[in-house]
């Protein structure tokens, strides 16, 4: 319930920026695709704003989503055990399958950086985001904030390596909940 009411608090205010981002002039209709980029740790990490980037894709947004690693540090719960790199695929297949099942027409980019380690490894992510984030373009980021919205510190560094990207609106997922109840990273 908790992260029903966070998501809901987050997407509202950031929606109303989209629906008076599309209310424009006849000039406005011809202009490309405007694209929403999420940066994030974890598959997994996408729904804390799933509602944002469901209701961006119908909104004819170009919705691209960056996971800077496939989750391989994580538990299994499904009860098959998996572990390491076998964990980290199957956490990529769950990742691309809720892209689509939020209406998100691109496949995800798993940058396959060792789940855990981003902290570790600061100046490489850096480096390799502001590479990826060249290349898109993106009008919007959604990404962590310095809280790393659950305080993991993989969402840190890849917040912080997203951070300097200029010429973007950068909207950070802030944790608004006392104690982030119901949801773990
Ligand atoms: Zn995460």
């Amino acid at each position: 319930m908790k992260l029903i009411q966070l998501v809901a608090a987050l997407a509202v205010p950031f929606l109303l920026g989209l629906a008076s981002g599309r209310a424009g002039s006849a000039a406005e209709t011809v202009k490309p695709t405007k694209v929403l980029l999420g940066v994030f740790a974890h598959p997994d990490d996408e729904t804390v704003c799933a509602g944002t980037l469901a209701r961006a894709a119908a909104g004819g947004w170009e919705v691209r989503v960056i996971f800077a690693t496939s989750g391989d540090a994580g538990e299994d719960v499904s009860g098959r055990k998996l572990k390491g790199a076998a964990l980290g695929q199957e956490r990529e297949r769950e990742g691309t399958s809720a892209l689509v099942a939020l209406g998100v027409k691109r496949p995800p980019t798993y940058l396959g950086f060792g789940d855990g380690t981003l902290a570790k490894v600061q100046p490489q992510v850096t480096d390799r985001l502001m590479k990826e984030l060249a290349g898109l373009k993106a009008d919007v980021i959604l990404t962590f904030g310095p809280d790393g919205f659950t305080g993991h510190a993989d969402h840190i560094a890849v917040g912080k390596a997203t951070a300097p990207c200029p010429g973007t609106a950068c909207v950070n997922l802030k944790a608004c909940t006392p104690g982030h109840g119901g949801y773990t990273a």
